[in-house]
C-alpha cells in the first residue's frame, strides 16, 4: 500500500456519521455539514430590525435613524448582517424571497423568508417565517408639522382686488401639486385678502409661487425676514407674495370711457379684450390696469 492509498482511506470516513466521503467540509462529509448550518435564526433577525427601525405613527413612514427607508430593506439588512457574522463576509447570500405582511397601524409585521447562500462552496436554502415587533415613533417631520414649523410662507393676493374662491382653490392645488417628498404645508390660512400657506423650505415656497404664475398668471416677489440665529448662522423666514392678475377672463372693464371685455391673460404683459360696442380688440398692458374699474 502506497503512501497516498493509506492517506485516501483514513480521509475518507466522516467522523461525525462514519460514512465514505470524498470530499470534507470543515472536517465533516457535505450532510453532516448541511445539518450543522443555519443561515435565519428569527430571534437575532427580529432583534436586529427592532433595533435599527422605527415607524412614524401619523405618517406611517419607517425611518432609519431620520433617513426614510422601508421595511424590506431593513430586514434583508438585517439577514445580510447575521449571515455574513457567522459564515464570513464573502460567503454570496440571495435573497429568493421576502414578504412583509402587515395591517395598517399595526406594530407586528409577520414576515416570510426564503434565502439562498453558498457557504464553503456549499449551496443552502433556507425558509422561515417569523413575526417581529416595530418600534413607534413620530419622525421629524410630522413633529414639525404638529408644531407648526415653517420656512417660508406663500401669500396668495391678486392686483386690486380679491382673489375669489375658485381662484384659491386653483391656486392652493397648484401649491399643494408642487410639494416634494419631504415637504408639507404645516398651517393654511384663509384671509380676508386671500390665502396664507405656511411650507417648510423657501425652496418649495418658491416652486410653489412659480407654479401658480405660470399657469394662472401675474407675479410673485420675494422677501426674507431674520427671525433668529443658531449656531452662528442667520435663520430667514421667505415671504412669496404671488400676485394673480387684477383681471380675469370674463370680467368687464371700464376704461377711458370703453368697456373692455377680458379675452386673454397676457402673463407679465398684460390682457387681450373686446370693446363690447364696437367689437374692437384692444391690448391693455399692466400699468394701465390700474386706472380701469371692474363693471
Ligand atoms: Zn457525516
Ligand atoms: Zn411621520
Amino acid at each position: 500500500m502506497t503512501e497516498h492509498d493509506k492517506r485516501s482511506r483514513w480521509r475518507s470516513f466522516c467522523p461525525q456519521c462514519g460514512r465514505e466521503t470524498e470530499t470534507f467540509y470543515d472536517n465533516l462529509c457535505e450532510s453532516c455539514f448541511r445539518a450543522g448550518l443555519s443561515l435565519l435564526d428569527p430571534d437575532r433577525i427580529a432583534e436586529d430590525v427592532h433595533a435599527s427601525v422605527s415607524v412614524c405613527q401619523h405618517c406611517g413612514s419607517f425611518f432609519k435613524g431620520n433617513e426614510r427607508t422601508e421595511l424590506e430593506v431593513v430586514v434583508e439588512d438585517a439577514v445580510r448582517r447575521a449571515i455574513s457574522k457567522t459564515y464570513g463576509p464573502e460567503c454570496p447570500v440571495g435573497l429568493m424571497e421576502l414578504r412583509i405582511e402587515r395591517d395598517e397601524g399595526a406594530r407586528s409585521a409577520h414576515v416570510f423568508l426564503r434565502v439562498k447562500a453558498e457557504i464553503k462552496g456549499v449551496p443552502v436554502v433556507e425558509s422561515a417565517e417569523f413575526s417581529l415587533l416595530v418600534r413607534r415613533a413620530i419622525c421629524v417631520q410630522c413633529s414639525r408639522i404638529a408644531g407648526g414649523y415653517y420656512a417660508a410662507i406663500v401669500q396668495i393676493r391678486a392686483d386690486w382686488r380679491t382673489p375669489n374662491e375658485d381662484e384659491l382653490e386653483a391656486a392652493a392645488a397648484l401649491a399643494y401639486g408642487a410639494l416634494g417628498k419631504e415637504e408639507f404645508v404645516s398651517k393654511q390660512q384663509l384671509l380676508k385678502e386671500g390665502l396664507d400657506l405656511y411650507v417648510s423650505s423657501a425652496e418649495v415656497g418658491r416652486r410653489m409661487a412659480k407654479a401658480i404664475v405660470k399657469h394662472m398668471g401675474g407675479t410673485y416677489a420675494e422677501s426674507q425676514k431674520l427671525y433668529g440665529r443658531r449656531g452662528g448662522r442667520e435663520l430667514y423666514r421667505v415671504t412669496f407674495l404671488v400676485r394673480l392678475p387684477g383681471y380675469t377672463e370674463g370680467d368687464v372693464l371700464e376704461l377711458a370711457g370703453k368697456r373692455i371685455a377680458v379675452e386673454r391673460i397676457v402673463p407679465d404683459e398684460g390682457l387681450e379684450g373686446i370693446d363690447v360696442e364696437t367689437g374692437e380688440r384692444y391690448f391693455v398692458p399692466l400699468r394701465d390696469q390700474k386706472r380701469a374699474k371692474r363693471v
